[in-house]
């Protein structure tokens, strides 16, 4: 019965359902570990509940589903840090797509090349774009003349 392969999860009064095998898919998190006998676990009600962030909760499971790991807007980075982490996750799996975001809103002691390259990367390509665009006004590229 297909009732059976799915789970409630109720994350700070957002409830999410999901399939048990999705929570499977990376292994030695809290959530590939959940069992019925935990505090969490809700008999009545047939689903788990964590007073956690809900929003942050939504990408959480988002990975789970597609193994991509995307960085929520409207967080900053230590508190997405600090989810990830109650969650059993590495913040360094964040996709490259996210890198910048992610970098730009995490703590301001940035020291760690990791960090800071895709930030630099980023910025480098879009000053080149710019510069090279045809269309912008203030191009200063290379001046192609027409004869
Ligand atoms: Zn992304």
């Amino acid at each position: 019965m297909d009732g059976e392969n799915r789970i409630i999860l109720n994350v700070g009064g957002i409830r999410y359902e999901t399939y048990k095998a999705t929570l499977k898919k990376i292994p030695a998190t809290r959530l590939s570990r959940l069992t019925e006998a935990l505090a969490n676990y809700d008999p009545i009600l047939n689903e788990y509940f964590f007073d956690r962030h809900p929003g942050v909760f939504a990408q959480v499971l988002n990975y789970y589903r597609t193994g991509k790991l995307h960085y929520p807007t409207n967080v900053c980075g230590p508190l997405f840090e600090e989810e990830l982490e109650f969650w059993g996750l590495d913040s360094n799996q964040v996709e490259p797509c996210c890198w910048s975001t992610y970098s730009i809103h995490r703590d301001t002691q940035v020291n760690n090349y990791i960090y800071i390259y895709p930030t630099l990367h980023h910025f480098i390509n879009r000053l080149l774009k710019y510069l090279y665009d045809p269309l912008s006004p203030h191009r200063f590229g290379p001046i192609i003349y027409r004869t």
